[in-house]
């Protein structure tokens, strides 16, 4: 029951809870600022592959 201290930034953000995104939400705010994955498994966006569990570009010119 010790994870509910703290979030290890290993810690992909498609594992996050609910209550995390308030706890951490300066965290929160780094990841999806600028987004440049989108995880095709839970949809959620980050600026890099590590936060997401299926990582994939957003953008397709290139
Ligand atoms: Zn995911």
């Amino acid at each position: 029951m010790g994870d509910r201290d703290r979030v290890p930034e290993t810690r992909t953000l498609c594992k996050w809870k609910s209550g995390q995104y308030e706890k951490d939400r300066a965290l929160l705010v780094r990841i999806v600022a600028e987004p440049v994955f989108f995880c095709a498994d839970c949809g959620r966006v980050a600026g890099k592959k590590k936060w997401l569990c299926e990582p994939t570009r957003l953008l397709k010119d290139e």
